[in-house]
C-alpha cells in the first residue's frame, strides 16, 4: 500500500486541501494523512514537493502513432495541400516509423501525464508497441474503403486486424474500431462494422466534418475533394451525405472527432443522441480547419475530450501543450471555467465516454495518477486548473495501476 499526500487533489471537478490518497493497485481510501497512517500503518507515505497536485492520470482520446516520423515533411495551413502532402510522403513517413520511434512517443506522452490513450491504427503496424507501453491503449482499428469494387476486400483486412487486437485484451489493449470518415467508407461496411461495434459492445469513433472542402464534397459533390477523388478514384460523387453518415449511428454512442465544419442543427442531432467529440485544437489549426465553437458544445451539453491527434497534424503528442494551445484558440467565456473544463476533458470526461474505471480520483478506481508540481502557492482553488495548464511542461511522476513509472 501507498500513501500520497500531496497539496491539492482534484476531486469531483474541484481542488481540495488536506486529503491524502492510499492505494495499491486500485484507490484504496481518501482520508488525513493521519487517518490514513492510522489505517495502513505498513504503507509506504510518497514523498512530495510543495505545491504538488494530484491528478487522476491524463486520457488522450485520439492519437495516430503511424505517422511519428512526421516533423517538418508536411505541409501544414490548408486541409487539401496537407493530405496531398500525406499521400506523396506516406511510404517515407511510414517507413521511417519504427516500433523504438512509436515507444519514444508513448514516453513523450507519459511525461505529460498520459496513462490511456486511444490508438487510431490504419494498418496494425502500433500493435506490438501498444501491448508494450506502460500505457493503457483503447486500440481503434480503423476502417478505410468507398470503392465499391474494394471495400469487401479491405472489410476483411479491417476484421483481421481487429481480431489481431482482440488477442491482448490482457495486456493493456482494449480493442475499439475506427471508421475513417463519411468520404471515405462506404455505407455498405460501415453499416457491417457499426453492427460489429454494437454487437461486441465495442467502443468506437470516426473522423468527421474535419474540413470546409470535407463539408462541400459531402453536401454537393463539389470543391477541392472532387479533383482529388476524381484523380485517385475516378470519382465524381461522394458515398453517403451527412444526415445519412450521421443517422447510421443511431443507435451508438460515438466519440467524433474534429467536427469544426458542423453546423448548429448537426450540433444538436449529437446532443440528442448522445455522442461526444474528440477536440484536436492544434491539428485544426495546423491544418486550416478552423475553430470549434467550444461554446456551442457547453451551451448543448455535449461532452468533449481534448487530443492531440497524430504527429502528422502536430508538433508534439504532449497533452498539456495541447490544452494550452486549446486555452489560446478558444477566447470567449471565463478562462478559469474554460480550465477547468479542460482538466475535466482528460479525466472523466474520456472516462465516461468509454467507460474507463479510471479518470477520477474515487475509491475503487484504478490508481493511475498523474502528479504536477506547480513553480509557487496558486493564489486560489479556482485558479489551479489555468495554472497548472500554463506552467506545466512535464509532470513529476505518473502511476499506472498503482505502478510508478515515472
Ligand atoms: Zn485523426
Amino acid at each position: 500500500m501507498t500513501i500520497i499526500n500531496p497539496n491539492y487533489i482534484y476531486i469531483n471537478g474541484k481542488f481540495q486541501e488536506n486529503l491524502a490518497v492510499a492505494f495499491d493497485k486500485k484507490i484504496k481510501a481518501i482520508d488525513t494523512i493521519e487517518n490514513l497512517q492510522k489505517n495502513y500503518p505498513q504503507a509506504t507515505v510518497e514523498e512530495t514537493k510543495e505545491n504538488s497536485v494530484l491528478y487522476p492520470g491524463f486520457i488522450n482520446t485520439h492519437v495516430h502513432l503511424e505517422f511519428s516520423a512526421n516533423k517538418t515533411t508536411l505541409q501544414y495551413g490548408s486541409f487539401m495541400p496537407w493530405l496531398d502532402s500525406v499521400i506523396k510522403n506516406r511510404e517515407e513517413l511510414m517507413g521511417a516509423c519504427d516500433n523504438e520511434m512509436m515507444m519514444q512517443e508513448c514516453q513523450n506522452m507519459m511525461k505529460s501525464g498520459i496513462t490511456t490513450f486511444g490508438a487510431i491504427s490504419s494498418f496494425g503496424l502500433e500493435l506490438e508497441v501498444c501491448t508494450k507501453t506502460p500505457q493503457k491503449v483503447i486500440f481503434f482499428n480503423e476502417l478505410i474503403g468507398s470503392n465499391p469494387s474494394i471495400v469487401d476486400m479491405l472489410y476483411g483486412d479491417f476484421l483481421e486486424r481487429l481480431d489481431e487486437s482482440k488477442k491482448y485484451s490482457n495486456q493493456g489493449v482494449t480493442p475499439a474500431i475506427a471508421i475513417h470518415s463519411p468520404y471515405s467508407v462506404h455505407p455498405i461496411v460501415l453499416k457491417r462494422a457499426i453492427n460489429v461495434a454494437k454487437t461486441e459492445n465495442l467502443p468506437i469513433t470516426a473522423h468527421f466534418l474535419e474540413s470546409q472542402a470535407e463539408r462541400q464534397w459531402l453536401e454537393d459533390d463539389s470543391g477541392e475533394f472532387l479533383p482529388f477523388f476524381q484523380k485517385f478514384f475516378n470519382s465524381f460523387k461522394s458515398v453517403t451525405k451527412i444526415n445519412e453518415f450521421l443517422e447510421s449511428f443511431d443507435d451508438i454512442p460515438t466519440h467524433f472527432v474534429h467536427v469544426v465544419q458542423a453546423n448548429n442543427e448537426e450540433l444538436q442531432y449529437l446532443a440528442k443522441k448522445g455522442h461526444s467529440i474528440a477536440h484536436c485544437p492544434r491539428s485544426n489549426r495546423l491544418l486550416g480547419c478552423g475553430r470549434l465553437p467550444i461554446e456551442t458544445l457547453i451551451e448543448l451539453n455535449i461532452p468533449f475530450t481534448i487530443a492531440t491527434d497524430g504527429l502528422s497534424s502536430n508538433n508534439s503528442l504532449n497533452i498539456l501543450e495541447e490544452l494550452r494551445a486549446g486555452l489560446m484558440l478558444h477566447h470567449l467565456g471565463s478562462l478559469e471555467k474554460l480550465a477547468l473544463l479542460f482538466i475535466a476533458s482528460i479525466t472523466s470526461k474520456p472516462a465516461e465516454v468509454f467507460a474507463l474505471n479510471s479518470g477520477k480520483i474515487e475509491v475503487g478506481k484504478d490508481a493511475d495518477f498523474a502528479l504536477v508540481t506547480l513553480p509557487a502557492k496558486p493564489s486560489s482553488l479556482e485558479s489551479i486548473a489555468l495554472q497548472t495548464i500554463l506552467h506545466t511542461k512535464e509532470v513529476s511522476n505518473v502511476w499506472i495501476n498503482g505502478k510508478k513509472e515515472i
